[in-house]
């Protein structure tokens, strides 16, 4: 029923992380999978561990999103590899901390052209490829944070996260005469190699804060992305799905049963 043989997909930010797990969860179903991301080591890696994966063809792009140029030869370069484009998983983001008192000029803009930008620009590249589908779909990794909590430090992140939702809502309505749905997916704490760094007491007492008991996966993201780009989610469209174990939920600490 639910079959992505020979769909083809491409994940930016797919070299690492939940990029990573968007990209392994598509290929293990037989698509077509094109990892867009910077930097070419972690790329080639990702390429090949992927690759191991299914039956589809899997290449690797470099791009930067937050450069509207880069994204058209990304673009290309995946409709080039596989004769069209129906999955666009807008994932590439970038978190680092910056207490308000302190942000400079140059934070806020670097966070906000990779994030908020790099989406616009990612889709608006993507959009001819996705309109020749028929059956075109949109994945933005959003978040938690921003649409639904916050956090010290984070209020330019929380700030983009929230605007991908203000953008899903519209490009939602533009695209739909053309078959193409958006969907965003809010992730909670999703264990990546980024976290495992803040060591054992800090993800344990994350894993405290989610009444699931445990931090999500990347595969965890990568299974929702793979179903919102199936041809049967074709009448959802424009909206936020929260994948965190819960995490949103309770009112206190008191809240979680053990
Ligand atoms: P990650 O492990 O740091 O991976 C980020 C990926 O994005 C890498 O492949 C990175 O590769 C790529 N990237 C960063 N800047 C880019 C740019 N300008 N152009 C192209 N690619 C770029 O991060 P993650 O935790 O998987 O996060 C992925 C997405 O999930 C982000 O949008 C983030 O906001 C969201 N999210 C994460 C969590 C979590 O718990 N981890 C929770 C909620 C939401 P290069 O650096 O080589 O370019």
């Amino acid at each position: 029923m639910f079959d992505l043989v020979g769909r083809s997909v491409l994940v930016t930010g797919g070299s690492k992380g939940i990029g990573r797990g968007i990209a392994s969860v598509f290929a293990r179903a037989g698509a077509n999978v094109a990892i867009a991301a910077r930097s070419a080591g972690s790329l080639d890696e990702a390429v090949a561990e992927v690759d191991d994966l299914g039956d589809g063809t899997v290449i690797g792009v470099r791009v930067d999103v937050s450069d509207r140029g880069s994204c058209d030869e990304m673009a290309a370069a995946a409709v080039e590899a596989f004769g069209g484009l129906d999955v666009l998983c807008a994932n590439a983001g970038i978190f680092p901390d910056a207490p308000l008192a302190t942000m400079t000029p140059a934070q806020l803009d670097e966070i906000m052209g990779i994030n908020v930008h790099g989406t616009f620009f990612a889709v608006q590249a993507c959009l001819d490829a996705l309109t020749a589908s028929g059956t075109g779909r949109i994945v933005l990794t959003s978040s938690i944070t921003g649409p639904i909590t916050g956090y010290p430090g984070w209020s330019h992140y929380g700030a983009t996260k929230a605007a991908q939702l203000g953008f899903m809502r519209t490009a939602a309505i533009e695209l739909a005469p053309h078959g193409i749905t958006v969907n965003a997916i809010l992730p909670g704490n999703i264990l990546t190699e980024g976290l495992l760094d803040n060591g054992e007491d800090y993800l344990a007492s994350m894993a405290r804060s989610i009444p699931a008991g445990a931090l999500g996966t990347p595969e965890d993201i990568g299974h929702l992305a793979a179903f919102l780009a199936t041809r049967e989610a074709a009448y959802i469209t424009g909206q936020a799905i929260a994948v965190d174990g819960g995490q949103v939920l309770p009112e206190s600490l008191d809240a979680i049963i053990t």
